[in-house]
């Protein structure tokens, strides 16, 4: 049996790239795909956990489906929630059927006549209610199961999703069967919680939890009789786990033993093991030798039982060791004790009991030693408080209890680990472990892991925390429970000591002793500054985030993680390789938007999934450090560094634009942002556009805001969208894309870095180049200008420009349905108009240079554009036609009646036309266009327009004869798609 990611592979495979990002939600950006394979991958999911805890009737009752159908019930609830939305994209009609059959088959089961006809009657009773072709057990074990499904793939939140899951009716069926639902909603991300977001789902598979949805704020889980919470001892372990990787109390104790190594401790250590029975002081020996004779010789009669002989041998000690040389001077000069060292390290004291039970005898008793006799300056030694009246007895009692301090951890490090490891515990009570995060650990899960499968944490200590707390952590406001950790060390691992102060705590007295402030009176928490360290390292802002919002079922997030992670890592790296990322933004665009893996339907060798393989592999390939990718399992987002800054500036934008939609793409849906933080990435679902960034991109607004037209004016005539706009404005996810695409294209593809200009700086002006062109069609088709131009004057062709020319037209295409529909007019695709005087022209004369070519054109714009002030709009036009047609004849040198192309009418049929014909048709057009847009755009924008047409048109011409040469000089097929499907619908038209 297929897994589930192998049938959502199926499905994005057998979708065509307008299929699969159509958009099908009003509310929000969920693409086909996204909703659909999510419903059926949730519906998989539900029908599993049914069919195993089933019995009874229940039992016969999917069994006599199954036989019925022949498929096994997770297939059929798989495909039946796939389908339910089928009408939505596919239409209601023949043709609809057709294409819905068609994509069935390449599923499992999907060539099955019966159920093919179960699956449409069940996706018309996930929409409507009651149908009665229907059979109770369908109605009772299938369409619950998809409606609940649906339900939660159409939430926004799990706040929504609770109270929804307690008063469904359908919910309350599939409880009588056992079913239970549990929730884990989480706060805002950060990079902890990103990091244990896999661990914590793990810990609920582990307890018999599948994840079903998950949200921007959490996930949805379903379970049956047999699920158990999760214990929060076990969720507490995965976050030290986590935080100890990072800040290394292995590492810094490891340090320690290093120093305590070459310490008279070991000295001490040593003769210890060597003689049991005190050692006499003996002539010829130097002082120091002399006096750790002694130390030997009390704590052999201490361990001995001898107590008095221990106190009697105290007395005659005439010298003692400096503190420093035993053990504290571990780092240059002057005493540093136990807690001091450990202050650097944001620990357990369970990592550190941890440590030492694990460590060797002689580890262990350094550590041990370290600890107990010299626990920190002004404190007592540890681990003898019986002792004290014997001190008490002798001179300088202190030192006495330090020597049987260390004769304490001598015993004790011969002792079974555990014992050691609960000794330790019980000693840190007593030693400040600098900065423990145990207490942070305990509010942070309980403050933003919130859960009915997990369990509570225990209750704080008597009082609470607060009535503890010393001040609150100057970043997020948690009462912190001990010194905390400095600010500064927080702005220095930012990196950004100066004026890290006045930026981040605006709250300070003016005049005050910033360094004095920072140092003293600022404090934070432990877990910000694992933040800062992360955040300094390798997760360091602006953000490229791709996110399933605002909700996906937990499986497809799984499938997409595993296709866009490479993708992710490489593409920050666009830089490094531009020619390879504009290669596979060619490919994609040729292959109509969609990652393909069918080198059919693209160029040979061109297919956009191995270009992407190898692309990846040649970049991983060079010593690359780990990927630099985090995913969110709890809030289904893919969060890049791409690395350069809290200041995300308009080029780093414009840049990262190019190769943000190829994350979308290959995911087949979602959103994607360039964040500042990842605060901004929490509910990227939100927001008015499928993609998102600080600096708005005009362009994308302008497609969004277009097809939202569609939607307002039905909402104006208080109607709901009619199929026909439906089938319109659902493909306003896939133009915002396209037009993303060529944009990038463009970027990448046309970037030499002539001039020494910065790649950045080249997308920037490209980007603004493009805002400049009030019509988005031509923007995106037109050739660059002089200063972006890779030519430089030479007369080279445009890289990529037939995959600009072939996705613009689509763009002008869609753009241009969706504007009659949202606004009821019928615009000229000027574009295209543009396209057809290149043809046409081209066909008369292949030989005409820029002035030649743009001269009829020029000519009659200007002249239409002074008659129509002056005539009126219809003599200027029919003036100016004529005009026209002569300039033309004259420039080709052709009679425009006898030139004849053989052309296909509406019903099909060939015929002749003049280029006479063809030419005024052309012309009438853009003259129409022209007018039209003179009235809508401000009178300079309007100049630069017309420019911009001009180019355009000679682009397109010179492209389109260098385009015929090439076929003449290789007569072996064009592989289809690779010419242009208009170009080669034009070809056989006048080949037959
Ligand atoms: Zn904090």
């Amino acid at each position: 049996m297929a897994g589930l990611g192998a049938l959502i592979d199926a499905v994005y495979d057998s979708l065509n790239a307008e299929e699969l990002l159509s958009k099908v939600k009003e509310g929000s950006w969920q693409t086909f795909f996204h909703h659909s394979a999510s419903v059926a991958a949730i519906a998989y999911r539900l029908g599993k956990l049914l069919k195993k805890g089933a019995n009874g009737v229940a039992k016969l009752s999917i069994k006599e489906i199954e036989e019925r159908v022949k498929c096994e019930y997770e297939n059929i609830l798989f495909l039946s929630g796939l389908a339910h939305d089928f009408a939505k994209v596919f239409g209601v009609g023949e043709e609809g059927r057709k294409r819905i059959r068609e994509i069935l088959e390449e599923l499992p089961c999907g060539r099955n006549e019966g159920l093919a006809e179960v699956i449409e009657n069940l996706a018309r009773t996930a929409e409507a209610s009651y149908t009665p072709e229907l059979d109770e057990n369908l109605l009772s074990f299938v369409s619950p199961v998809i409606r609940v499904a649906d339900t939660l793939m159409s939430l926004r939140s799990v706040d929504e999703a609770i109270p929804r899951l307690e008063s469904s009716n359908e919910v309350r069926k599939l409880k009588e069967f056992g079913i239970r639902f549990g929730f884990v909603k989480t706060s805002p991300p950060s990079i902890l919680q990103i990091k244990i977001s896999r661990r914590v789902v793990e810990l609920l598979k582990d307890r018999g939890w599948i994840p079903l949805a998950v949200y921007y704020d959490g996930l949805v889980v379903a379970g049956d009789p047999g699920s158990r919470p999760v214990r929060f001892s076990e969720l507490y372990e995965k976050v030290v786990q986590e935080i100890s990787s990072v800040f290394g109390t292995e590492a810094l104790l490891k340090e320690i033993v290093g120093g305590l190594k070459k310490r008279a401790l070991l000295n001490l250590y040593q003769l210890l093991e060597q003689a049991k029975e005190p050692l006499k002081s003996e002539e010829g020996v130097d002082d120091r030798t002399k006096v750790l004779y002694y130390y030997h010789a009390i704590i052999t009669e201490y361990l001995n039982g001898n107590l008095n002989q221990a106190a009697e041998l105290f007395k005659g000690l005439k010298k003692t060791i400096d503190p420093r040389t035993m053990a504290t001077g571990l780092r240059g000069k002057g005493s540093i004790y136990f807690a001091d060292e450990l202050r650097k390290a944001v620990t357990t004291s369970e990592s550190i009991a941890d440590f030492i039970a694990r460590a060797s005898e002689e580890e262990r008793f350094l550590l041990l030693a370290y600890l107990m006799a010299y626990p920190s300056e002004d404190a007592e030694p540890l681990g003898v408080e019986g002792l004290r009246p014997l001190a008490n007895k002798v001179p300088r009692g202190r030192e006495l209890l330090r020597i049987l301090s260390i004769a304490e951890a001598y015993k004790l490090s011969k002792r079974p680990s555990d014992e050691v490891k609960a000794k330790v515990g019980e000693l840190l009570k007593h030693v400040r472990v600098g900065v423990s995060v145990e207490p942070y650990i305990r509010m942070y899960l309980s403050q933003t892991i919130k859960s009915n499968v997990i369990e509570a944490p225990p209750e704080p200590p008597t009082g609470g925390w607060d009535a503890k707390a010393f001040t609150y952590c100057r970043i997020c406001g948690t009462p912190l429970v001990d010194e905390g950790l400095r600010f500064i060390d927080y702005a220095r691992d930012l990196e950004a000591l100066g004026g890290a102060s006045e930026i981040w705590l605006p709250d300070d007295v003016p005049l005050g002793d910033l360094e004095s402030i920072a140092k003293e009176a600022r404090r934070i928490c432990p877990l910000c500054y694992y933040e800062a360290r992360q955040l300094k390292g390798r997760y360091s802002p602006p953000f490229l985030v791709l996110a399933f919002h605002p909700v996906v079922a937990y499986d497809l997030w799984l499938w997409v993680e595993g296709r866009v992670s490479s993708l992710a890592e490489v593409a920050p790296r666009a830089k490094e390789r531009t020619r390879d990322f504009a290669e596979l933004l060619a490919g994609i665009l040729e292959s109509s938007g969609k990652l393909s893996r069918n080198s059919k339907e693209v160029g040979e060798g061109r297919s956009p999934e191995k270009l992407l393989e190898k692309l990846v592999g040649e970049l991983r390939g060079k010593g690359r450090k780990a990927p630099i990718v985090l995913l969110d399992s709890l809030g289904a987002r893919v969060v890049v560094s791409a690395g350069g800054g809290y200041a995300v500036k308009r080029k780093n934008v414009a840049l990262l634009l190019t190769v943000a939609p190829l994350l979308v793409s290959v995911a087949g849906g979602g959103q994607v942002g360039i964040v500042a933080t990842l605060a901004d990435s929490y509910n990227l679902g939100s927001g008015q556009t499928p993609i998102q960034t600080p600096h708005p991109v005009a362009f994308v607004n302008t497609v969004v805001e277009l097809f939202e037209g569609i939607r307002m004016r039905a909402i104006r005539e208080r109607r709901d969208l009619r199929a026909r706009e439906y089938a319109v404005y659902n493909r306003s996810y896939f133009t915002v894309l396209l037009a993303t695409y060529i944009y990038g294209l463009k970027v990448l593809g046309w970037w030499s870095g002539a001039g020494g200009v910065d790649l950045e700086d080249y997308a920037h002006e490209m980007l603004t180049f493009t805002y400049s062109i009030p019509y988005l069609p031509l923007a995106l088709s037109a050739p660059p200008p002089p200063r972006l131009d890779p030519r430089r004057g030479a007369d080279q062709p445009l890289q990529y420009f037939g995959q600009v020319i072939l996705s613009s037209r689509r763009v002008e295409e869609l753009m241009g349905q969706a504007r009659e529909l949202a606004k009821g007019e019928r615009p000229t695709p000027v574009d295209r108009v543009l396209w057809d005087y290149a043809v046409n022209l081209a066909e008369l004369d292949s030989g005409l240079s820029r002035y030649a070519a743009q001269k009829p054109l020029r000519r009659a714009i200007e002249l239409l554009l002074q008659y129509a002030e002056v005539l009126g709009e219809e003599s200027a036009k029919n003036i100016t036609t004529d005009i026209f047609l002569q300039q033309v004849a004259l420039t080709a040198g052709v009679d425009l009646d006898k030139a004849v192309k053989k052309v296909k009418d509406n019903e099909g049929k060939e015929k002749e036309e003049s280029y006479r014909v063809l030419m005024y048709r052309t012309f009438r057009n853009l003259a129409d266009a022209i007018l039209t847009l003179r009235k809508e755009l401000p009178p300079q924008h309007f100049r630069g327009l017309v420019e911009v047409l001009l180019d355009s048109a000679y682009e397109k011409y010179r492209w389109r004869v260098r385009e015929e040469r090439k076929k003449q000089t290789q007569p072996a097929p064009v592989p289809p798609g690779s010419g242009l499907d208009v170009h080669e619908e034009e070809r056989k038209k006048r080949s037959s």
